[in-house]
């Protein structure tokens, strides 16, 4: 393992000082190398992130906001958040930006905090349709401390049925609706969400934690100006490192600053703040809109192939990054397939797809998506032949040698396509 000088420095002191984590860490870096990462909500971030993320402002609390610390020697801290801010603020045309949340979860505890008293009652998507345990799951705290009105799709499209959050949201009449989700392969039609919560006089959240790169490259509709409050992660198809942000108009902006400090967090990360200043300014880029842009044509060809080998997609296809199939008429479980499939050398992960009649840790379906494999330069053909692997181990889920023979092939595809970041020797 050979990266530049920094890096060599860093890892030979890691290597000295923890010989055991060292291993672990270059073993990792194979395994992200060696395998066709296929999990719809895992990245590569690049060196320039990798390197910004392991800095010394790790060494450093900065309580409170640029400008307004707790503590003294922020001279150059809030410099890096300033930077953040002021990035995020214009890659997605919001009034104001907090890049302080821990991740995606606690960015949006922070808007329940900011805009929804407990008790209150939250809508979002349920879980199994594709929402986030967050927006009011019944195993999540959000939906022990709210009530929770819970919509998903039709059985018939797999598509959200937005007659179906209208009527629910009329009856339920919530304080907080969250739109978005883990699951969805199909685009958020955030004007429809913006007009029911207008007329029940509820506040819309868009959580695009998984296509927030997307949204910055073009490739799916923006939430600005319809949602009220956005929130997301920085990890997934934004290809920061892991971290999250809250966007908002500005008659939101105290209020969600207020529960992200001093209601939920102490310090913010700011290693991690200058890593999301860096991923902000690579997703500024055009190259950025050109990456977007092929993770949809990507997506669209793979989900395009498996539905020519028989494999039932939900919804039929894919509009953005993410494929979610159910694997019943194949006649083999999501676990197994997905167990499978990594001895293969193609990783994904199970999950339940909507109404489905398995228990969510053996559910019927498996998610991909392609923001890592595209992230590393393939493009359509690679695609054709990760279907066709996929459907030869799926069709064979026994099958070790096959499976071993793939890894193989896999592994040679790979070397061709040196993700961002590592570097084997
Ligand atoms: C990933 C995700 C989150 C949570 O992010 P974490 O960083 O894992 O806490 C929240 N909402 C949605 C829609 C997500 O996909």
């Amino acid at each position: 393992m050979r990266c530049d000088n920094l890096e060599n420095m860093k890892l030979n002191a890691l290597q000295t000082a923890d010989p055991e984590i060292h291993e672990l860490c270059l073993a990792e870096e194979r395994r992200q190398f060696e395998k066709i990462r296929l999990i719809p909500s895992e990245n590569y971030v690049s060196t320039a992130v990798l390197e910004a993320s392991g800095t010394v402002l790790t060494n450093k609390y900065s309580e409170g906001y640029p400008g307004k610390r707790y503590y003294e020697g922020q001279q150059l801290v809030d410099q890096v958040e300033r930077l953040a801010i002021e990035r995020a603020k214009s890659l997605f045309g919001a009034d104001h930006a907090n890049v302080q949340p821990y991740s995606g979860s606690p960015a949006n505890l922070a808007a329940y905090l900011a805009l929804c008293p407990p008790g209150e009652t939250v809508m979002g998507m349920a879980l199994p349709h594709g929402g986030h345990l967050t927006h009011g799951w019944n195993v999540s705290i959000t939906g022990k401390l709210w009530k929770s009105a819970q919509y998903g799709v039709r059985k018939e499209t797999g598509r959200i049925d937005m007659d179906g959050v209208r009527r629910l949201a009329r009856e339920a009449k919530p304080r907080l609706i969250f739109c978005g989700g883990t699951a969805i392969p199909r685009t958020i039609d955030f004007p429809a969400f913006a007009e029911i919560a207008k007329e029940v006089g509820a506040v819309l959240v868009a959580d695009i934690a998984h296509i927030a790169g997307l949204i910055a490259g073009g490739a799916h509709p923006s939430p600005f100006g319809h949602a009220d409050v956005v929130t997301t992660t920085t990890h997934k198809t934004l290809r920061g490192p892991r971290g999250g942000m809250i966007l908002c108009r500005a008659e939101h902006a105290a209020a969600v600053d207020k529960a992200v400090f001093p209601g939920l967090q102490g310090g913010p990360h700011n290693h991690t703040t200058a890593g999301i200043a860096v991923a902000l300014k690579e997703a500024a880029q055009p190259a950025f809109r050109e990456y977007a842009r092929q993770i949809v044509l990507n997506a669209r060809e793979l989900a395009q192939e498996l539905v020519a080998r028989g494999f039932d997609l939900i919804s039929g296809g894919t509009d953005n990054h993410l494929i979610l199939i159910d694997l019943a008429s194949k006649g083999v479980t999501g676990k197994r397939a997905a167990q499978a499939l990594d001895r293969a050398g193609v990783v994904c992960n199970y999950n339940t797809v909507p109404f489905d009649p398995r228990k969510p840790f053996d559910p019927s379906g498996v998610r991909l998506g392609t923001p890592a494999v595209t992230s590393r330069g393939m493009k359509e053909g690679e695609m054709q032949r990760i279907a066709a692997w996929i459907d030869a181990v799926v069709s064979a889920p026994e099958d070790q040698a096959r499976q071993a023979r793939i890894a193989r092939e896999v592994r040679e595809l790979c070397g061709a396509f040196p993700p961002p970041g590592i570097r084997l020797q």
